[in-house]
């Protein structure tokens, strides 16, 4: 028994050390799922515990507590595994499998006691949770390693469930002397093992991306306005940077900058000065569309990547926005008060131009802006190494 204990309690030791990185997980970031991971890890390790040591309840009560509970594991495992994604839950159909099961077990153990019976219940009810998870899984859009890992796992162990109780019947072993004795303890012990690190090990790791995911995220984002902040900018529009520049992909900025914005905070206070900043970052996102990138890249200044845009595009895209937002209804500035409204500065990019230098001729264009009375849309001067591709004097004049 030697052996056969240190494999028994291997499972349950494995699982109480999944279980606590499961919590250390949730304490990042407080997902009920993760949790739900974690103490499906440990009814797992209970459960598999009673498997070789019978509570003072008798060996009947204690097999179906413990297979009571690596159902409910099976179950809330599989349940928490789908609702990473944002997929329909298979939470019922999978409670389902998993109320089958405990009712083919119970039959088994005190109708009709048979342990090739009790094997079946279990197993089958196992193989269908795996591949309700699976079925669950595939349709997800863009897939990533460990979303593929944790599919094919599941297929393995869907596989690994139907196979046991057949190898059950294969080595006939009815009674409980000859069943811990047995070939078919091992395997199922060994196979176990294997596979509970491998479902443990690609979950936490799908799990501790999705929270570097998340983190991520919310370290480029700035919480007022919901718009990327200057460093998630960057980022975001770092990668169209690198594209080859060129007639071919025009990419054009827009840089805004909130007019007299301080006298609208010493005017009316902070609150409502955040109010504006959060309704102009509003009114630049709904305008932008989807392929846009928008960031709040100071306090009161903004900028807007138009992936595909020239010069013309975006000015009109600056004068629209403009335009619009004068006649935005502020909540917290009074009716009677000043409008508030914001300059712009539009350049579009020359060929081989880098990033920095569309960005600074967009702000020398907003610069000219606020110089020319403010509330107006301006546009970069075009590079010498650009000005042949455009007809003379047609961005000659600025708004
Ligand atoms: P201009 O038309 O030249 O842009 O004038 P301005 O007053 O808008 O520009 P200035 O740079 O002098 O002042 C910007 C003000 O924006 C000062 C600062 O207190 C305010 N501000 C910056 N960030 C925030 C914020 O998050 N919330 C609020 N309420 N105010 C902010
Ligand atoms: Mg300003
Ligand atoms: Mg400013």
């Amino acid at each position: 028994m030697g052996a056969n204990l240190f494999i028994a309690l291997l499972t349950p030791a494995l699982s109480l050390v999944f279980a606590s990185a499961f919590f250390l997980l949730w304490t990042y970031r407080r997902h009920g799922h993760v949790m739900v991971l974690c103490l499906s890890y440990v009814a797992y390790a209970v459960g598999f515990l009673l498997q070789s040591f019978d509570l003072p309840i008798g060996v009947a009560p204690t097999k179906f507590l413990s297979n009571l509970l690596l159902l409910i594991a099976a179950v809330s495992l599989a349940t928490a595994a789908v609702a990473r994604h944002d997929r329909p839950s298979p939470a019922k159909l999978l409670s389902l499998l998993g109320f089958a099961g405990i009712a083919a077990l119970s039959w088994f153990l005190f109708v009709q006691p048979s342990l090739v019976g009790r094997i079946f219940a279990i197993n089958l009810a196992c193989s269908g949770i795996c591949m309700v998870v699976v079925a669950a899984l595939k349709p997800v859009p863009s897939k990533s390693i460990v979303d593929r890992v944790l599919i094919a796992v599941c297929t393995l162990a869907a596989i690994d469930f139907l196979i046991r109780p057949l190898t059950a019947i294969w080595i006939g072993g009815e009674g409980y002397g000859a069943y811990h004795a047995s070939l078919y303890w091992l395997l199922t012990n060994f196979s176990m093992v294997l596979i509970s690190v491998m479902l443990a090990l690609s979950l936490t790791t799908a799990i501790a991306l999705d929270v570097m995911k998340e983190l991520q995220a919310e370290s480029h984002t700035d919480p007022l306005s919901g718009l990327l902040n200057r460093r998630g900018f960057e980022e975001r529009s770092a990668a169209y940077a690198r594209r080859p520049s060129g007639a071919s992909v025009p990419l054009a900025i827009v840089l805004a900058d909130l007019d007299h914005f301080k006298s609208v905070n010493d005017t009316y206070g902070h609150a409502v000065g955040d109010a504006v900043i959060a309704a102009f970052a509003t009114h630049l996102r709904i305008s932008s569309g989807k392929d846009a990138i928008v960031g709040r890249i100071g306090g009161e200044e903004f900028a807007i990547v138009l992936p595909a845009s020239d010069l013309m595009t975006a000015r009109l895209f600056a004068e629209g926005l403009r335009a619009s937002f004068t006649q935005h209804r502020i909540k917290g500035l009074p009716a009677h008060a000043e409008k508030v409204t914001a300059s712009f500065g539009v350049a579009s990019r020359a060929t081989n131009e880098d990033f920095e230098s569309l960005m600074r001729r967009a702000d020398q264009a907003l610069y000219r802006a606020k110089n020319n009375g403010r509330d107006s849309v301006k546009l970069a001067d075009q590079l010498p190494a650009d000005a042949d591709c455009v007809v003379a004097g047609y961005y000659g004049g600025h708004i």
